[in-house]
């Protein structure tokens, strides 16, 4: 008997073997659910073991059932006395059991029951069954059901999962199955179907682990695994959603990362009126000029996803311009090459000011000829941009292209030979506080935080 020291609610069992059977329930691998439930809830150790009677095995189910009748333990479900002794069978039995298995994998309405849909991870295919999933693999029910229970990596080459997260075939179901299984023959054309599969590996999916990108928080995954894992929800769940079946998975939008690197420039400008990094009011620019529109870069560049896919935007822009270091001038800057930098996979350094001289610092260095992508937020007149060209080939470094996040000159600005990008263009207009229209309206100043730009 195992009584909780917690709650006092109790649990008899049986067993010719009581070592093998308490180390069962400690290890939650018993069939009795209630039990199994509470170790994994109380911890082991919460649970008093005592033996009721030392009997002969013919006994056991008798006296279990006895006990059961008695004591009223709460953590069983079964009046006892039919559960599994653990007993090995003789030949007859396991002949009868045989039979009983082949029947019940003939079973119409038992295969309805486990009938499960599966989705092949690395296809996207889905099944309606773990056999027809199986059939049309090559291989066995039970090397699926392994794959699918996490048991093994793969099955036929081939990554699966239930469709439905709840799916999952208790360890009872699958062991019976297993036996049912056992013996049986693949036909020629499965065993040839899977050979040409290893032989060629002409499966393109084996190594093609799709990137999948996250939308709400723009992350950007190497594997639909790899990212149902991030958010605690199985590969098959996500796959789904990936696939159009279902808007979202683990509370998330996902897309795979192919389609979503470009941005349009109403998408850039809804970021930034969203986050609040675009104003609306009166505002006094910091060279004394007015304007009913402002930029706040930071109200974006404080959202790591944002920023994240901001620049990866900018990233597929050059992918193929072959670019080695990425640099901003600080403090947007830094921000913008780092993240820039990891989606381009090179480095990542930034430029500042030393006695209001843009150089590098920190022991930042450009080989002969390296090839850079000068990045900047909010580009106004192109000052800083400027001096930051002048300081990559001050150093040796080429000046691929300048990217902007917004060029808010209209498009006036230029950079003679160094060709430009931006994420959005804007026109914002400025007016000499005389000339100013909301100050004639009487519009009062709408107050913002410093920039520290000069
Ligand atoms: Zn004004």
């Amino acid at each position: 008997m195992l009584k909780c020291r917690v709650n006092g609610k109790r649990y008899i069992g049986k067993s010719n073997n009581i070592k093998r059977r308490l180390n069962e329930h400690k290890n939650c691998k018993s069939f009795a659910p209630l039990i199994c439930k509470a170790i994994a809830k109380y911890g082991w150790d919460a649970f008093d073991k005592t033996v009721l009677e030392f009997c002969p095995v013919e006994e056991l189910d008798e006296k279990e059932m006895h006990y059961i009748a008695e004591l009223k333990p709460e953590y069983n479900l079964a009046k006892g006395g039919s559960g599994p002794t653990r007993v090995s069978p003789s030949p007859e039995t396991r002949e009868i059991l045989r039979e009983a298995a082949k029947k019940q994998w003939a079973d119409e309405k038992y295969l309805k029951l486990i009938k499960k849909p599966i989705i092949c991870i690395d296809t996207g295919e889905i099944f309606d069954s773990v056999k027809s999933a199986a059939a049309k693999v090559g291989v066995s029910y039970g090397c699926i059901s392994m794959a699918l229970n996490g048991k093994m990596k793969t099955a036929g080459g081939y990554r699966w999962a239930y469709l439905n997260p709840d799916d999952k075939v208790s360890e009872e179901t699958s062991k019976s199955l297993g036996k049912a299984n056992r013996g049986k023959k693949q036909s020629a054309e499965q065993i040839e179907k899977r050979a040409t599969k290893l032989r060629g590996k002409s499966n393109p999916h084996l190594n093609h682990y799709k990137p999948v990108f996250c939308v709400e928080t723009g992350r950007i995954f190497a594997s639909v695994k790899i990212a149902a894992e991030s958010v605690g929800i199985t590969p098959c769940f996500l796959s789904k959603v990936l696939h159009g079946i279902g808007k979202t998975a683990g509370g998330y939008h996902w897309k795979f990362a192919k389609e979503v690197f470009y941005m349009t420039e109403k998408e850039v400008y809804d970021l930034f009126v969203k986050t609040g990094a675009i104003m609306h009011g009166h505002f006094a620019l910091t060279g004394g000029d007015h304007s009913a529109r402002y930029i706040e870069k930071f109200r974006v560049l404080e959202r790591p996803p944002y920023t994240a896919r901001l620049c990866r935007a900018i990233a597929e822009h050059f992918k193929d311009a072959q670019i080695e270091t990425v640099v901003g001038p600080a403090t947007g800057g830094i921000i913008l090459a780092h993240e820039t930098a990891f989606s381009l996979g090179t480095r990542a350094i930034f430029t500042e000011r030393v006695d209001g001289k843009m150089t590098f610092r920190r022991g930042f260095t450009l080989h002969e000829g390296e090839r850079v992508l000068i990045v900047e937020d909010v580009v106004t007149t192109g000052g800083s941009v400027r001096e930051v060209i002048d300081v990559v080939k001050q150093f040796g470094g080429v000046p691929v292209a300048v990217s902007m996040l917004v060029d808010r000159s209209g498009g006036k600005v230029n950079f003679g030979d160094v060709p430009s990008y931006a994420l959005l263009h804007m026109n914002v207009e400025t007016y000499k506080p005389e000339d100013c229209p909301l100050c004639k309206e009487g519009v009062p100043l709408t107050k913002r935080g410093s920039t520290g730009k000069k």
